[in-house]
């Protein structure tokens, strides 16, 4: 049998490997294929291809995109990405720029509170273009100013907590509409996380193209709800892991191992969509 993780971050936003030590990950894993997900950047895609090409092993190219509809955040999952698109390369930059300018807001946010972090060491923890909550809580851990990352959440950055800071989110709508024509495949991540059930009618709609079944915070049983889900609606299934690196526990790549006939249903849809 084979299997795939299409769920994974690299130090181009929030994870901890580099795009080389993700692939020898998935190797150790015994994985056939993998795809690359930073929030809102394609930045390490091509070293993730140059790096699977060596060991043959297949590559996606990807991208998970915040995003918003009625209120609700919303992640979806961008596949086969033409990463070179240039509406959506221009568009992934206006919120690597959002991005940026929330870490400032959030860093006055605890200094304020007489949390003496400073911004450049939270960018020089990041080092990428889409920093994000995860790199102010290491940097908080790295200067002595609080225990763990959990801590860093629960006290300061998780929602309604007085370091957090809304995020300007692009439409759901137009994130599949910008996936569609870069060339990709439109999925909504972890619904089970966001509990996104009631907007799924909207985005499929929108021509969404599938949805993530499996991923590491699913029960079983939230699973098979998804999978009828995709079956009532016509849409893919696909599956991932979520491995941030080593950001929070033991790497998380591997626990999650997706049926290989899922992967030749997305290959199959993309070619019936773009040619
Ligand atoms: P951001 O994109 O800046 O809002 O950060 C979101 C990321 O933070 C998620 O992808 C997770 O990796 C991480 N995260 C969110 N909530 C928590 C939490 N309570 N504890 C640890 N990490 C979290
Ligand atoms: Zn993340
Ligand atoms: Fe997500
Ligand atoms: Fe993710």
């Amino acid at each position: 049998m084979k299997f795939a993780d299409l769920h994974l971050h690299t130090q181009f936003s929030d994870g901890t490997f580099t795009p080389e030590e993700l692939v020898l990950q998935a190797q150790k894993n015994g994985l056939s294929c993998i795809a690359l997900t930073d929030h809102d950047t394609v930045e390490g895609c091509p070293r993730a291809a140059a790096a699977c090409a060596a060991v043959r092993m297949e590559f996606i190219t990807g991208a998970e995109l915040t995003a918003e509809h009625e209120d609700t955040e919303v992640h979806i999952l961008g596949y086969y990405l033409d990463t070179e698109n240039r509406q959506l390369l221009e568009r992934l930059a206006q919120f690597q720029t959002v991005r940026q300018q929330r870490i400032h807001e959030m860093v006055a946010a605890l200094n304020k509170m007489g949390v003496p972090l400073k911004a450049e060491s939270v960018f020089a923890m990041a080092n990428c273009k889409s920093p994000g909550r995860p790199h102010v809580a290491r940097a908080l851990v790295k200067a002595g100013l609080i225990n763990s990352l959990d801590e860093a959440f629960e006290k300061f950055l998780k929602k309604g907590r007085p370091a957090w800071v809304p995020k300007t989110k692009m439409s759901a709508l137009e994130s599949v509409e910008l996936i569609h024509q870069a060339g990709g495949l439109a999925v909504m991540a972890h619904p089970g996380l966001n509990r996104t059930d009631e907007i799924i009618p909207d985005l499929v709609a929108a021509g969404l193209d599938g949805i993530e079944c499996f991923h590491t915070k699913h029960s079983t049983v939230m699973s098979e709800r998804y999978l009828e889900i995709a079956e009532t609606h016509h849409l893919l299934v696909t599956g991932g892991s979520d491995c941030h690196g080593f950001s929070k526990n033991k790497p998380l790549i591997g626990t999650v191992r997706l049926p290989y006939e899922h992967v030749e249903k997305l290959s199959a849809a993309r070619h019936k969509v773009c040619g």
